[in-house]
């Protein structure tokens, strides 16, 4: 315990307050990280939950900081927390917590707010919002703790619900008065959460169920997605790939789980794969818009779908669920490993060459246009760069997004180690990038490399300040083709820049030189693959801004067909 409790003889008792109770309650629950800015009413909570041990980062932006303690969450395996001030503060943590949510990423945002008493009278109190109420449909859970002898709870309940079934964003709102309230430690009552995700097993039924189907299959394939890298079940999924021999294709964020160059990884021959496949494990992967819904043409109608996944709800989302295995990962693909003595599955053949040969072809191509000295650089110039240089480091942490860098991105860079992959996720979110790398550099200490968009950058660009300020060792990658998507749009009129048009001759670079960091201008592979080599080895806060290609990328990126046009202009 590390409140400092006042011994008050007069009344013969010992007293605390809600600010010191909760950081005893986050320490008590081994919480080690706050991510946050300060303010109205929360500036002394962050102060204290510092002087206990706890490292707070303070961010420009709620959302980034947000951004940061959900990528805390999906790397840590625990709730990454989120520390906001009252109203506006309050809602700008709102786009973190809502895509924690989606992606199932566990987090816990503390807001603090305003006087309860004339908030719900609407009588105009300063930063005045009903935040429980506004929280709500954006959480897994919104809870409000009313009286400082309830911090205990309150806080144990949404580290419980962010943590367990499927993980996801809890919003917990602290009133300053429950803050400021004093009460004797006696009627503290703070509590551990005791295994915060409880094992949960499959039927015995299902696992034989799925391994006679995956058995019977001619075109087996297994679908590994972020669930499955949250998990943290590694060794249980490698043994049930390597022992079936059938093929697996990562989802972007489990990239990494089983190394990309993995011979069974069909992840250059993804069309393939999916167009042929007649039974599917899914493994954490929602058949979502990602997937195509299950649906054709991207996939066989005849193809069956078996899932794991931790919350039956999943089950049946976009298509029939042959063989539903409720339960979390690390159980579920144990029991399927163990359950191959009595079930032998053996992926044909035929099937595994047919992938290969694809894979193979693929490969050659890609490799053929990442190399190209192409000036001014496309995509796959700089990011063939890029991968070039990561292939030295790779235990550095890959942060991408924007919509062409992302896209081509994720198929450029390989990843070999589990969970060091974070990008826009389920969302397809922008803004994500500059909290998710702040993250992963403080949660491992190892470095980062965030591969932004121009437009995707400009989001959280002035956490820039926060990675010089804590002098992290994360470089900023900047893929400048000046625009959302490519930057050779025109306004027909000629009055002002077209609506996709940013600044292709901008120098992001003198914005990290303003705090500290080193920047760098590069238009040449040669010089990318200079300025990323001496970044990674210096170890220290950088910026690098690429100058690609005005006409380079497709609008859209690879979602061109959820792109709706109008009539010719
Ligand atoms: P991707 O975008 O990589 O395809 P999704 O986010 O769509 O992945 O799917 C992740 C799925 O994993 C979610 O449906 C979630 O319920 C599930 N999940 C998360 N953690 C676990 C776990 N420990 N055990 C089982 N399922 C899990």
């Amino acid at each position: 315990m590390v409140a400092r409790c006042v011994r008050d003889d007069t009344r013969g008792m010992t007293e605390t307050d809600g600010f010191h109770l909760v950081v005893d309650a986050l320490r008590l629950n081994d919480v080690e990280t706050i991510y946050g800015v300060v303010g109205i009413p929360i500036t002394d909570l962050a102060r204290l939950a510092q002087a206990s041990g706890i490292r707070y980062i303070g961010f420009r932006h709620e959302s980034a900081a947000g951004h940061a303690a959900a990528a805390a969450g999906f790397l840590t395996h625990k709730p990454g927390v989120l520390l906001t001030v009252s109203g506006p503060g309050f809602l700008n943590g709102m786009v973190a917590l809502a895509n924690a949510t989606v992606n199932c990423f566990p987090m816990v945002h503390i807001g603090g707010s305003s006087d309860r008493a004339l908030v719900d009278l609407q009588r105009g109190d300063y930063e005045e919002l009903d935040q429980l109420a506004a929280a709500k449909p954006y959480a897994k859970a919104a809870l409000r703790i009313n009286r400082a002898q309830d911090i205990g709870r309150g806080i144990a309940r949404a580290l419980r619900i962010a943590a367990s079934g499927r993980p996801g964003g809890v919003y917990l709102d602290i009133p300053a008065a429950v803050l400021a309230q004093t009460l004797d430690t006696a009627d503290a009552g703070l509590w551990k959460i005791n295994d915060p995700a409880p094992e949960q097993f499959p039927a015995a039924a299902s696992v034989a169920a799925a391994l006679d189907l995956l058995a019977a299959a001619q075109r087996p394939l297994i679908v590994l997605g972020k669930g499955a890298a949250y998990a943290r079940a590694d060794d249980s999924i490698r043994a049930l790939v390597e022992a079936t021999g059938i093929p697996f294709l990562p989802m972007s964020m489990a990239k990494g789980l089983l190394p990309d160059g993995h011979p069974q990884s069909v992840a250059a021959a993804r069309s393939l794969a999916l167009k042929s496949a007649d039974v599917v494990l899914l493994v954490g992967a929602r058949l979502n818009w990602l997937l195509a819904h299950g649906a054709a043409p991207q996939w066989s109608p005849d193809a069956q779908f078996i899932q794991v996944d931790i919350d039956p709800g999943e089950f049946d989302s976009n298509q029939p669920t042959a063989v539903p295995l409720a339960g979390d990962i690390g159980s579920v693909v144990g029991a399927l490993v163990e359950g191959l003595n009595d079930h032998p599955v053996r992926c044909p053949r035929v099937w595994r060459a047919q992938l290969a040969d694809r894979t193979r072809v693929n490969d050659a191509a890609m490799a053929d246009r990442c190399s190209a000295d192409a000036v001014p650089m496309q995509f796959h110039t700089a990011l063939g760069a890029i991968r070039e240089v990561l292939a030295g480091y790779p235990q550095a942490y890959v942060v991408n997004e924007g919509a062409n860098t992302l896209d081509v991105g994720r198929n450029v860079l390989p990843m070999s180690v589990p969970r060091h992959r974070l990008d826009c996720g389920t969302w397809g979110v922008m803004g994500v990038g500059l909290g998710y790398a702040i993250a992963a550099a403080v949660e491992s200490g190892q470095p980062v490399v965030a591969i932004e968009g121009d437009s995707a950058f400009g989001f959280s660009g002035m956490e820039i300040e926060t990675i010089c300020r804590y002098r992290l060792p994360v470089t900023v990658v900047i893929l400048n083709n000046g625009g959302v998507y490519r930057g050779d749009d025109v306004d027909p009129t000629g009055a002002a820049p077209a609506p996709t048009v940013l600044d292709a001759r901008a120098h992001h670079e003198y914005l990290i030189r303003a705090f500290g960091g080193a920047g760098y201008h590069v238009s040449t592979p040669a010089d990318l693959k200079a300025a990323l080599t001496e970044s990674m080895s210096s170890g220290q806060p950088a910026l690098i801004d690429c100058e690609l290609d005005i006409h380079a990328g497709t609008e859209s990126g690879h979602l061109t067909d959820l792109n709706p046009k109008g009539l010719p202009r």
